[in-house]
């Protein structure tokens, strides 16, 4: 059968300087749609060079784009905002051909205009501070922007960390070179259409798309490049950050994966625990990085637990991500797919699987339990990032409390109990960016810090702290002259 094309009117070209443009090679490379598995569109490959393009265009567009008051900025950023939330249908669409996110799970898009519309105002807070406490002097600081901010974003929700990440760093009067996942560029393109329609100047918002390498390795290591906010794994944000270091000590940001642990005390209501963790683990797929991949629960309510949980599990409906009632789609594509099966392979071998496994129709993973799992088991401490979740059973709350911290990751973890005391006691203890108490993820707060402990990540995104990440401090000392 003949590949099905994406319509030549879906831009597959790189974003630079207010132009869609090919990439100066001419490279492109194929996009499949993990569904139906065939090539559906060939994206213009950005390698060095056009990646240093980017950032030269960026570099030249900042003193003007750094020169508008928040409110002047906040016009681009506005009108941005509305053309994202007019196009809803269509980056869903976009979405669910290249990365397998059912439409009915799409809320992606709402996300990303809510953002601007949020930093479209919010550029006036940005704010120095100043003093009178140095003899003759009065001193203060200000907040500027750094100059060029690259952005790298994964597949999983590329239209959220776009605006997560663009949006204050804009807001803040910096210009930016966003690169998307090679995996999911399609929603990245889409919205530089937009970003055109909006008139953002030529070189505020650049937009290409590669491969970590040489694209996202040359925006790391790039001497023009002052702030670098990446999502991602966290191999590569080790990359990143290294490569950070050894060029120019670029400031870093980095927001990556989760091994995140739910609790079940004895006294939670468990039909709605059951629900929320099982809809946490199940959600895109389990392609979600604060996933609730490990539960808990105590040995008393185990049998009780595990029923609810898997029935709701298994409820799952895999299919075309098109079709609304679709609740899971494919994994993102082949190499996600395999990998997940070999994880599947290590819970055979190390425990037990009672629920699931490889459904052995495409790309698709079923909802997978597995139970009785040592606590050293590779599918115990490492990120699967697909629809399988290890449930084990405790019996003290010291004990749980241990067995949860016992990871490299950090980002999220959740309590579910009745007894407030204990719940705030754990929480205290539990070593997460985010601690949720009877809910899990992703239940998240838009105006507070998000990202992780340990080895989840450096800094934090969100409503009440995102401008700071895109502004440097500098204190101006003013001798006052005595009479
Ligand atoms: P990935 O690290 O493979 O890729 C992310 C981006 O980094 C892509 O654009 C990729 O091209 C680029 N990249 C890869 N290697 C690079 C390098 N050496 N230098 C510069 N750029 C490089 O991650 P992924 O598979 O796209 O996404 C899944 C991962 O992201 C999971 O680990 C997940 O937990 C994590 N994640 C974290 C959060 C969070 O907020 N903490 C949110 C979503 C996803």
């Amino acid at each position: 059968m003949a590949p099905a094309r994406v319509e030549p009117s879906i831009e597959t070209r790189l974003f630079i300087n207010g132009k869609f443009q090919p990439s100066k090679s001419g490279k492109t490379f194929n996009l499949t749609n993990p569904t139906t598995r065939e090539v559906i569109a060939e994206i213009h490959e950005a390698d060095e060079e056009d990646t240093n393009a980017a950032v030269a265009a960026a570099k030249a567009a900042f003193p003007t784009w750094r020169d508008l008051e928040p409110c002047e900025r906040g016009v681009y950023l506005a009108k941005f905002s509305k053309l994202i939330r007019d196009s809803i249908d269509e980056l869903a669409y976009l979405e669910a051909i290249s990365t397998g996110k059912p439409i009915s799970a799409f809320v992606d898009g709402n996300t990303a205009a809510s953002n601007f519309q949020h930093f479209a105002e919010a550029g006036y807070q940005i704010q120095g501070s100043s003093s009178l406490n140095t003899r003759n002097h009065l001193n203060i600081t200000v907040k500027q922007p750094f100059g060029v901010v690259a952005c790298i974003i994964p597949w999983n929700a590329p239209c959220i960390f776009f605006s997560l990440k663009v949006a204050p760093a804009l807001a803040a009067g910096n210009t930016v070179v966003l690169k998307s996942s090679e995996k999911a560029p399609l929603t990245s393109i889409y919205l530089a259409k937009l970003a055109a329609e909006a008139g953002f100047p030529p070189g505020v918002l650049n937009v290409i798309t590669g491969f970590g390498r040489p694209c996202g390795s040359t925006l790391s290591s790039h001497m023009d490049v002052r702030c670098l906010s990446f999502t991602g794994s966290p191999v590569a944000g080790q990359q990143i950050q290294a490569a950070a270091a050894a060029s120019n000590m670029k400031n870093v940001i980095l927001e990556l994966g989760g091994k995140s642990p739910a609790i079940i005390f004895e006294d939670a209501d468990l039909e709605s625990a059951a629900t929320m963790t099982q809809n946490s683990i199940q959600y895109l797929s389990g392609q979600m990085c604060m996933a609730n991949s490990r539960i808990y629960v105590h040995e008393s309510v185990a049998d009780r637990f595990l029923a609810l949980f898997k029935e709701k599990f298994g409820a799952a409906r895999l299919g075309d991500p098109l079709d609304k009632t679709t609740t899971q789609g494919p994994q993102v594509d082949e190499v996600q797919y395999n990998r997940i099966k070999s994880y599947l392979e290590i819970g055979q071998r190390d425990g037990t699987m009672t629920l699931g496994g490889d459904a052995q129709d495409g790309f698709y993973i079923k909802p997978t339990v597995f139970e009785n799992v040592p606590e050293d088991s590779r599918i115990i401490k490492e990120e699967v990032f697909g629809p399988v979740v290890v449930i084990n059973t405790f019996k003290t709350e010291s004990e749980v409390i241990s067995k949860a911290n016992d990871t490299e990751f950090g980002l999220y973890a959740a309590v579910f109990t009745k007894n407030i005391d204990r719940a705030i006691r754990v929480s205290k203890l539990l070593e997460a960016g985010t601690v949720a108490i009877n809910c899990t993820s992703p239940t998240q707060a838009k105006e507070l810090p998000f990202g992780g402990f340990k080895g989840s990540g450096v800094g934090r995104e969100g409503y009440g702290i995102s401008l700071e990440n895109y502004v440097e401090t500098k204190t101006i000392l003013i001798r006052v002259s005595p009479e």
